[in-house]
């Protein structure tokens, strides 16, 4: 069984110390591959180390927007720049975030998203989003909406899925598909399983998004990594009443798919 963690953070300064079996231990969980976006540009050359250190690491290069206050127009050609290194398959962790505490106001957010969208859709590069809210979903999508992006095979992924039934059916109407993360294994996430029974099993892909919110049975460790993609497969397979094996199988092949990777991944 093969599964791809399509979304997590193991530049994190909490994996600093233990790594190397953070990886390991993905492996043994058959989580042979994963991408790991960037936020900001002190972290871009962090992600494309680790892309060339490991087999299984893919980038993701765009910014966040907590780091996009200061952004400015040439900065976009920073982001193409490092989108050449060949273990780069997506723009992202790029999005909007309306919290009290983000710096960039709306007008900023809204600019650095347009053109982080036009770059991937120059690049052919996929998208990963960051929401925090309903009202962040929605203007995220229309934002998608109105860039060339829109309508195209591979535009995305909605990362860290935990929106409504009509949010999800926007999003894969523009190209998008929707990465399921640990809440899904919340015995409490009643309204999001129910989401995620409805949606389509060739439109989903896996994610962590390590270091944050682990798992069930996991949370007490503080602490997601890629090998508990695992437990995630199994409360969709749960969900959708189907073997975990063939979650891993679609969920793996749809995130080939959407990052042009190879079929399979070395375990
Ligand atoms: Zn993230």
């Amino acid at each position: 069984m093969e599964l791809i963690d399509t979304h997590c953070h193991l530049d994190h300064e909490y994996f600093k110390a233990d790594r190397e079996q953070v990886a390991e231990r993905a492996c043994a969980a058959g989580v042979t591959r994963w991408v790991n976006p960037s936020l900001s540009f002190k972290n871009i050359p962090t992600v494309l180390a680790l892309a060339e250190q490991y087999e299984g690491c893919y980038a993701g290069v765009g910014i966040y927007p907590r780091y996009c206050h200061d952004w400015q127009p040439i900065d976009i050609d920073r982001i193409r720049q490092a989108a050449q290194h060949e273990k780069v398959v997506a723009i992202g962790e790029i999005g909007l975030d309306y919290y009290f505490n983000i710096k960039a106001s709306k007008a900023t957010q809204f600019a650095v998203l347009m053109a982080q969208l036009a770059l991937a859709a120059e690049l052919s590069l996929p998208v990963l989003l960051h929401n925090r809210n309903l009202e962040t979903y929605k203007d995220t999508l229309q934002l998608v909406a109105e860039s060339p992006l829109a309508g195209r095979e591979r535009a995305g992924v909605l990362h860290y899925f935990d929106a409504d039934y009509d949010i999800a059916c926007r999003a894969l109407d523009l190209g998008l598909v929707l990465s399921i993360a640990g809440p899904v294994t919340y015995p409490t996430a009643k309204k999001l399983s129910a989401v995620v029974s409805k949606l389509p099993l060739d439109r989903i892909v896996l994610e962590t998004d390590a270091p944050c919110m682990p798992p069930h049975p996991y949370r007490d460790t503080k602490r997601s990594e890629p090998a508990h993609v695992r437990v995630i497969a199994e409360a969709v397979a749960a969900i959708h009443n189907k073997r975990v094996e063939e979650i891993a199988e679609i969920t793996t092949q749809n995130a080939c798919r959407l990052f042009a990777i190879p079929e399979t991944g070395k375990a």
